[in-house]
């Protein structure tokens, strides 16, 4: 019915069609009263009540413990980075960061500005390839939280699993898997996740965090970015992001209409079964991530010659398979396939690489 292409970009990245025409729908003259969301107060009755829904229907898809707290923040997860720390590591204390690619390292960069930082871990001596496994980490039992990214949306690795710190808080960047399978929430301290993935639109930022690491803020801390302020706003200590709270609350009811993370998990796993079969099956296709630990979301490959790049990306956009040049820091090639693709895309962009190689492999 319409002419959307398949948008395989890593972010912002492809919405659910009918999340979008829902706010079409109702952007002039939201539920009969006249107005767009856009344009209500954010402390109106009608206001509270779409930004009360949203964090609910989050807090379901995902079983989100009572004693947690579920924050609509902005500054993207980049803020984050320093606002952990802020938040979170004492002056003179040490947090442990593991290393698993170029997000999980900007975390590290910025988290230096703030105190200690031991790497407990990195995937450099697998070039990146694969997470080292738990066993060969140097956990600091007396560091103040440890810092991963769960899912490396650039060199496309994600973990399979969730590390077992103890008593240290685990704190994690989940903001290209979040919402993709379920999710065992209480293992954490703190999640946090920039919408523009699988969540909503860009510059909105989700915190799902623990009560008991609320009211730890360093005195530096602007107000804006403590957690205990924002947590006892409601998140509206100044505006919020409205609409993108709004459309982030469409794509959570879109969800559970779906099936929730639970449904998403078999379609992911369906997505990224066929994507990566596919890949290995082929003689012109790599990608070069260990096995358990390929990412389901961000699916990087390479042509086994790169002189074809061009004219692979041409041919790709020519058939509405958008957005599939890798990042500058790596090149070769990415899709992204979050929970707004189905298997459609899938068999579109694998039909397209098929009759490639064919052609030109
Ligand atoms: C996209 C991304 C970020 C940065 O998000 P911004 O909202 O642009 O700050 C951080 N971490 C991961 C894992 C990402 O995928």
């Amino acid at each position: 019915m319409s002419n959307r292409a398949f948008n395989f970009c890593a972010g912002p990245a492809a919405l659910p069609e009918a999340v979008l025409q829902r706010a079409q729908a109702e952007l002039l003259d939201w539920n009969g009263k006249g107005l767009s969301v856009m344009e209500m107060s954010h402390r109106s009755d009608d206001y509270t009540a779409i930004a009360v829904k949203a964090e609910q229907d989050l807090r379901d898809l995902l079983s989100v413990p009572a004693n947690y707290k579920v924050l609509f923040l902005q500054g993207g997860a980049s803020q984050q980075f320093a606002e952990i720390p802020l938040n979170l590591l004492p002056e003179g204390a040490s947090a442990d960061y593991i290393d698993t690619g170029i997000w999980s390292r900007k975390a590290v960069e910025e988290a230096r500005r703030y105190g200690k930082v031991n790497i407990a871990a990195s995937a450099k001596p697998y070039d990146y390839f694969a997470i080292p496994p738990q066993s060969e980490w140097q956990l600091d039992a007396k560091a103040a939280y440890v810092h991963y990214a769960s899912n490396e949306t650039i060199g496309g690795l994600e973990f399979n699993w969730i590390p077992e710190t103890g008593d240290v808080p685990l704190v994690v960047d989940m903001s290209s898997d979040i919402l993709s399978r379920p999710l065992d929430v209480s293992k954490f301290g703190l999640i946090y996740a920039g919408a523009q993935k699988n969540i909503g639109p860009s510059g909105l930022v989700v915190v799902v965090v623990r009560e008991d690491l609320l009211g730890r803020a360093r005195s530096v801390c602007p107000t804006m970015l403590d957690y205990k302020i924002a947590a006892d706003n409601g998140s509206m200590y100044n505006t919020p992001a409205t609409f993108s709270w709004y459309l982030s609350g469409l794509v959570f009811e879109w969800l559970k209409e779906q099936g929730g993370v639970a449904a998403m998990e078999q379609r992911n796993r369906a997505k990224k079964d066929r994507l990566y079969g596919f890949i290995d099956a082929s003689g012109l296709y790599s990608n070069p991530i260990t096995g358990e630990a390929r990412s389901w979301m961000n699916v990087p490959f390479r042509l086994a010659d790169e002189r074809l790049d061009k004219d692979f990306l041409a041919g790709a956009d020519a058939r509405g398979l958008l957005n599939l040049k890798g990042h500058r820091s790596v090149g070769g090639m990415r899709a992204s396939i979050y929970n707004a693709l189905g298997l459609d895309a899938i068999e579109a962009l694998v039909g397209y690489m098929a009759e490639f190689e064919k052609e030109r492999g």
